[in-house]
């Protein structure tokens, strides 16, 4: 179902198809990257001869291991873990570790191929890996949780360092999870290697901001695109979807500036709020209990649950998806479209199919790619390993500050280079160039 590609990009996607057959979402991922950059190769013939599209489409390393683990009840318990490696040329390999049912090689390719880009777009130095595994968190005791992070590290260490290989969180690790997988990293090589992991807690080499970093950037980001039309968040509707770090902190910032988010979902259906989505109550729910997202609806007169629905036929001005690749459709953008969404801002990484992609440009709706709009949480986490380095600690304000201008450099990247190859107010376009451009000219000066 994928659009035809020009062909000076066509050769490199038959060998990354024939290479990886059943991986559907790195293909999908590949497939994106190579429509917008096929302009490029033209303008710039040293990146052809250098090879640099073949290069990128091939992980550097890619690390597939055994974690076994004893539950509650004792018995032994096998998941498998996956770490790789794509590229190393701006910085270290950067990128978080998802721990969920679904994970496979695919899934963690095409995450890991999207960071390259999204990191170089930071311009703060850090190459693009993903990690995690198939393990499934939700119900497990935090003994279980500590004995399947511990297994996970006893492997994954060799693999790591603050100059090699630095994790952070993505789906399924959040706070308690990097601080088990911290521990075990720091007790079986005897470092406090604070740099070697980001979304570490405050107390013990932790950034201000970086639990909050990922849904502040999207928000940050639709305001981007708002601003250059004359708009602004304030008074707009606005639909999340997940109630994960991500959406919350999304939901959060949104309200600060004026607007009312008005939705939050899980895999079992989403809530409505038309009173604006409490934070605090949801965060009480979702981080504190761990419960599912129907129970918000129980104790908020001003909300109702649609069980086995996503969000997306709620009429919003701005759409942010915050749940997972794939979660938004041609149907669903068909819906937005005719509820009249001006905006959307991917939270997650890849949540709008390519077919709703397309619709939603179609429509002239804004629409900000998870590279360059969710990219706020790993920017904050090159400044977590700045801080680790130099041993400081910024303040929230001042992390902030960074953040928001950080940002705003991205969204300038994208939107310059989509007008430099006439693809005006394509940020898709300008986002994958943008990162390109930065990762081929690194790759030549490197060499093959
Ligand atoms: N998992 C996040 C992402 O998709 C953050 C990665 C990081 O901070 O290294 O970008």
């Amino acid at each position: 179902s994928l659009a035809p590609l020009p062909a000076s990009v066509d050769a490199v996607f038959e060998t990354v198809t024939a290479r990886n057959p059943h991986e559907p979402e790195f293909q999908q991922a590949v497939h994106e990257v190579l429509q917008s950059i096929a302009p490029v190769l033209e303008r710039h013939p040293g990146f052809a001869s250098g090879g640099i599209v073949e290069r990128l489409v091939e992980p550097e390393r890619q690390i597939m291991f055994r974690v076994p683990w004893l539950d509650d009840a004792g018995t032994v318990r096998v998941n498998r873990g996956f770490r790789v490696q794509f590229s190393s040329v701006l910085g270290p390999y950067k990128g978080g570790l998802r721990f969920h049912p679904s994970v496979n090689l695919s899934i963690i390719k095409f995450l890991g191929f999207e960071q390259i880009f999204k990191n170089a777009l930071t311009g703060q130095g850090i190459g693009g890996a993903k990690g995690g595994s198939d393990f499934d968190p939700h119900g497990r005791s935090d003994a279980e949780i500590m004995r399947f992070c511990q297994s996970f590290m006893n492997e994954l260490y060799r693999h790591l360092g603050e100059h090699t290989d630095v994790p952070a969180g993505d789906i399924g690790v959040g706070g308690r999870e990097i601080g088990y997988l911290f521990g075990q990293y720091r007790k079986i090589t005897n470092r406090h290697e604070s740099g070697m992991f980001t979304g570490k807690g405050v107390q013990w080499g932790g950034a201000e901001v970086r639990t909050e970093a990922t849904g502040y950037g999207a928000v940050f980001f639709a305001e981007e695109m708002l601003a250059v039309h004359g708009a602004s968040l304030e008074g707009t509707r606005v639909g999340v979807s997940g109630s994960g770090n991500v959406a919350i902190y999304a939901i959060s910032k949104a309200r600060q500036l004026g607007a009312v988010p008005v939705t939050a979902s899980d895999s079992s259906g989403y809530v409505v709020d038309d009173a604006g989505i409490d934070v605090d109550l949801l965060r009480q729910i979702k981080e504190v209990e761990r419960g599912r997202i129907a129970e918000y609806a129980t104790r908020r007169p001003s909300a109702r649950f649609i069980e086995g629905a996503r969000p997306w036929e709620v009429a919003v001005d701005i759409a942010i998806p915050a749940a997972t690749q794939n979660e938004l459709d041609e149907t669903d953008a068909a819906a937005l479209i005719a509820g009249g969404v001006r905006a959307v801002s991917e939270g997650a990484n890849m949540p709008c199919t390519p077919g709703a992609v397309a619709a939603f440009q179609r429509a002239g709706v804004l629409f900000g790619p998870g590279k360059a709009a969710n990219a706020g949480g790993v920017a904050t986490s090159a400044l977590e390993m700045s801080q680790n380095a130099s041993r400081q600690r910024w303040s929230f304000d001042d992390s902030e500050v960074k953040l928001r201008a950080i940002i705003a450099d991205i969204h300038r990247a994208a939107f310059a280079a989509a007008e430099q190859y006439d693809r005006g107010g394509d940020y898709v376009a300008g986002a994958n160039i943008a990162g390109f451009e930065r990762v081929a000219h690194a790759m030549l000066a490197q060499g093959v």
